[in-house]
């Protein structure tokens, strides 16, 4: 098995619904080692102008090794869809996100898929919820606990704690 670790977000819509359905889905999916951190609103970052605030949260999860991480993808953006995503322009406003964040320890650049995400260390919404949730955990290739990269974040920090228990 492979751990996994997925960002969940959302800023239009039932919001908080959606992610719950969308974690409860994944669980049931892939129910081994199913953890998730707690939920968090964030302030849209790199969003068009009056985007609305976000739901974060980011879940952990086993996969079996012969899943490749395309398939692992395609689950993503099918759970998404069926969500009502609609892709426009850049960082506009989402019904549900849902971003590869690690999959085990593979470092992946193919033009379909980049893993680690490239932006989840610039991203107070990836990183505090995994720091929550993955103290411990390290960086790949640079080996940095994830409570230390979170403690050095320089910000903005815009995360506001809403639940612990949520999914
Ligand atoms: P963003 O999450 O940056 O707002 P999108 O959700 O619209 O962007 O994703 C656009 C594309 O990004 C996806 O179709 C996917 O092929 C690609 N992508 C590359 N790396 C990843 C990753 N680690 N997780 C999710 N999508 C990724
Ligand atoms: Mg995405």
């Amino acid at each position: 098995m492979k751990q996994v670790v997925v960002g969940l977000g959302a800023n239009l819509g039932a919001g908080r619904k959606t992610l719950q359905a969308a974690a409860r889905a994944l669980r049931g999916a892939y129910p081994d080692g199913f953890a998730a951190s707690p939920l968090y609103r964030s302030a849209p970052q790199h969003c068009p102008p009056g985007s609305p605030p976000f739901w974060n949260a980011v879940v952990r999860f086993a996969v079996p090794d012969a899943l490749a991480p395309e398939a692992l993808l395609d689950a993503l953006l099918a759970l998404e869809q069926a969500h009502g995503r609609a892709r426009s322009a850049p960082n506009a406003p989402r019904t549900l996100d849902l971003d590869l964040l690690f999959f085990g320890e593979e470092r992946i650049a193919s033009p379909r898929l980049t893993v680690p995400h490239p932006r989840a260390l610039d991203r107070d919404f990836v990183l505090g919820p995994l720091a929550a949730l993955d103290p411990e955990r390290r960086w790949p290739r640079t080996e940095h606990r994830v409570a230390d990269l979170w403690a050095a974040f320089p910000g903005p920090r815009t995360l506001k704690l809403v639940a612990d228990q949520w999914c």
